[in-house]
């Protein structure tokens, strides 16, 4: 099985979409196009035919280029069943025990409720990545419109089982933000106070700090390393008022 080829699109002002192709089968899906024209664009130039947009949320950031994809392409859209309504776009619905295929890439789809009530993963075990939406940022976590600490929590703990290799491919460029905000609830952490480091420069030199992997996470992230769902909501209250 050859890998995957994951390409980040920077649009707006601070999301990412991601283009994956699988080069056996020429398979190539899009996962939560904020807009049309970079993304039809990317591929384009790659000579990569859409055929797959995955949804995680329906948040107009990740979905508002799935009408146009769709018509200039005849891509299949897949998308949370629990957002269904909220999603008019999507031709297939999936939730957590589901797979989804990409060639002969398997990517199993986890709820992860919190930032909206239908949110979910698609986890490709044998890829080692994971594309996670609006639930974890490098140093973050999504915030809580639509659901609680609890399942958030129930989110980072989950996360947190996945290997330390683990790619993770975030829709959006917090990096920074959040890293000045870690540090103020885990100022002891010497890998976090490293980390904010090296991402003031990376940031300061125009480059991108996504993917992210879990166990970077693992050793900076204060809501991935929170002991408690009501700690995580104390800190998740602070970030949401800085
Ligand atoms: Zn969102």
């Amino acid at each position: 099985m050859a890998a995957l080829d994951i390409v980040r699109i920077p649009v707006l002002s601070d999301n990412y979409v991601w283009l994956v192709h699988d080069p056996e089968s020429f398979e190539t899906m899009v996962v939560d196009p904020s807009v049309a024209d970079p993304v039809l664009a990317e591929a384009d130039r790659r000579g990569w035919p859409i055929t797959a947009i995955w949804n995680t949320h329906w948040h107009p950031d990740h979905t508002g280029g799935n009408a146009d994809i769709k018509a200039k392409t005849g891509c299949e859209i897949i998308a949370p069943a629990a957002e269904r309504e909220r999603i008019p776009t999507a031709d297939r619905l999936v939730k957590d025990g589901d797979r989804v295929r990409l060639g002969s890439h398997v990517a199993d789809v986890w709820d992860v409720p919190a930032h909206t009530a239908g949110h979910i993963a698609y986890h490709f075990a044998d890829d080692a990545a994971i594309f996670v939406g609006d639930t974890l940022f490098a140093m973050g976590c999504g915030r809580l419109f639509e659901g609680t600490a609890e399942q958030m929590f129930a989110n980072m703990q989950r996360l947190a089982t996945l290997d330390d290799a683990t790619r993770v491919y975030c829709a959006h460029e917090y990096t920074l933000s959040n890293a000045r905000f870690a540090v103020t609830v885990d100022p002891e952490n010497r890998a976090l106070a490293d980390r904010l480091v090296a991402v003031e420069a990376a940031r300061a030199a125009g480059e991108p700090t996504v993917p992210t992997s879990i166990g970077a996470e693992r050793a900076t992230n204060p809501f991935l390393r929170a002991p408690t769902a009501a700690e995580l909501g104390r800190i998740r209250a602070l970030k949401d008022a800085a």
